[in-house]
């Protein structure tokens, strides 16, 4: 397997071969330039942060390369359905019949970081837990005894999706209005000092 030396990623101060010791992705275009070294002309970027993801031996390593690593991350747990990415081939429940998403086994591909880091950690603080805990009880999705079905687990776990939805789009609304605002305020701050450079000309050419 080729190794790809050529692209080099400056980060801070320091240069990172991070494509040393990769393999190229399947189905990804690879040239040889003037130098002779590979490169690859096109490339995974994550679903999340947008960076440039590769593919190599250096999963998870503490270092650019390894937080830049692809990783698929499936949309609706696989293990919802009754299987495991790490117990391959063992069959458990189901938790859903039918995915609620139409999203059974779709994935997408991130960079280490925002797939095992951002997304399988969500913080969730005492606060945040006792109003899940509160709209779990008014969903009417709380439980005394652990009964033999798996009904109310489903439901809290579209819950949650129902939370995640609505506060995407709560912050992404407030985000989009500030931004808004922020570009109005700047604009017109320009405009201000621009008018105020412009009487001052005219002043001193009095
Ligand atoms: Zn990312």
């Amino acid at each position: 397997m080729a190794r790809l030396t050529a692209l080099l990623e400056r980060t801070g101060n320091e240069t990172v071969d991070i494509f040393q010791n990769c393999r190229p992705l399947s189905g990804r275009a690879l040239s040889r330039h003037g130098d002779g070294n590979l490169m690859m002309t096109k490339t995974e970027t994550c679903g999340v942060c947008g960076c440039r993801l590769h593919r190599g031996r250096d999963y998870a390593a503490a270092s650019v390369a390894g937080r830049s690593h692809a990783t698929r991350h499936h949309y609706v747990a696989e293990r919802f359905f009754g299987r495991s990415a790490n117990r391959r081939g063992e069959i458990r429940g189901r938790v859903f019949v039918r995915c609620p998403w139409g999203a059974e086994g779709k994935s997408q591909v991130f960079c280490y970081e925002c797939h095992e880091l951002v997304l399988h950690n969500p913080v969730l603080l005492p606060e945040d837990l006792k109003r899940l805990r509160d709209l779990v009880i008014l969903s009417g999705l709380s439980e005394r005894t652990k009964p033999a079905h798996v009904r109310k687990l489903a439901g809290r776990i579209e819950l949650l999706h129902d939370i995640i939805e609505a506060g995407l789009g709560a912050v992404l609304r407030r985000r989009r209005r500030d931004n808004t605002r922020l570009e109005r305020t700047g604009a017109a701050a320009s405009h201000r000092k621009r008018s105020v450079v412009g009487a001052g000309r005219s002043t001193a050419g009095r």
